[in-house]
């Protein structure tokens, strides 16, 4: 079955620049899929209108099944998201960062601070749980963002440009962390400009170009044309 599934989806920013011009683009369930392309494609739009952060101009956008229009709790719910800006408040710490993203998910306060215990431990962010998230580096930020994604353990994890900016060890221990959480049954999507990235990690992608897609395959056959 479909994680993900966009037809025809169009958005035109209120200064009338046309940012996606009708995309089409289905994600199978357990799928690693990378979004590809350069600066100002489109792909954080996209994103943005998965996670109902964008409002789209048109199109449908279903989320397992579930129109986004229709049911956008349920969406919401099956949906982690890491965005490309840090988005936290500064002053919290690590630790209430992670367990308060999981009260808004309803969660219990014991559940919470058990997969909160869990996340920060495997994303090597225990040691810094009481510490206010202004003081962390960027990588560690980056590594915050992940665990409050995964909190509520979502069917679906969404990360738009994960390692921009990132150094290569942290890069290859996040894609450790991302190969692992994906072969445990969540689907992930991925931005990247890194064709290595993606070539490390997904089996389907798709490039979006000028508001386009510009090809939709595999890897192994993306491989092949280059
Ligand atoms: P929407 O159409 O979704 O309501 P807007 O067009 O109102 O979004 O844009 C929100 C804000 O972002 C506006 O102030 C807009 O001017 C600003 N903005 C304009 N161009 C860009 C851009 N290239 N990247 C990011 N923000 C932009
Ligand atoms: P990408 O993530 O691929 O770099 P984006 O989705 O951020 O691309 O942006 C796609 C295009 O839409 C870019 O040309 C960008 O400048 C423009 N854009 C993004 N946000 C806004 C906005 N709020 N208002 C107007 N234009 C925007």
């Amino acid at each position: 079955s479909k994680a993900l599934e966009i037809k025809g989806l169009r958005k035109t920013y209120g200064n009338g620049f046309e940012a996606l011009k009708g995309i089409d683009l289905d994600v199978n369930e357990g799928d690693f899929f990378a979004l590809l392309g350069p600066n100002g494609a489109g792909k954080s739009t996209t994103i943005g209108i998965i996670c109902s952060l964008v409002k789209k101009t048109s199109g449908e956008v279903r989320v397992f099944g579930k129109s986004i229009d229709d049911d956008l709790a349920n969406a919401k719910k099956d949906i982690g998201v890491v965005p490309q800006e840090f988005n936290f408040s500064s002053f919290e710490t690590v630790w209430d960062i992670v367990v308060n993203q999981a009260g808004y998910y309803g969660l219990s306060r014991s559940l919470a601070a058990e997969r909160a215990e869990a996340y920060l431990r495997q994303l090597d962010l225990w040691d810094k749980r009481k510490v206010a998230s202004r003081m962390l580096s960027g990588g560690m930020k980056r590594r915050l963002m992940i665990a409050r994604a995964l909190v509520h353990e979502p069917r679906l994890l969404i990360l738009d440009e994960p390692t921009a900016g990132v150094d290569i060890e942290l890069r290859r221990s996040m894609w450790t962390f991302l190969a692992d959480i994906n072969r445990r049954g969540t689907t992930i999507i991925l931005t990247t400009h890194y064709l290595e990235e993606a070539e490390s990690l997904c089996r389907n992608i798709a490039i979006i170009d000028s508001g386009e897609i510009a090809e939709n395959t595999n890897m192994k056959a993306l491989l092949k044309q280059l």
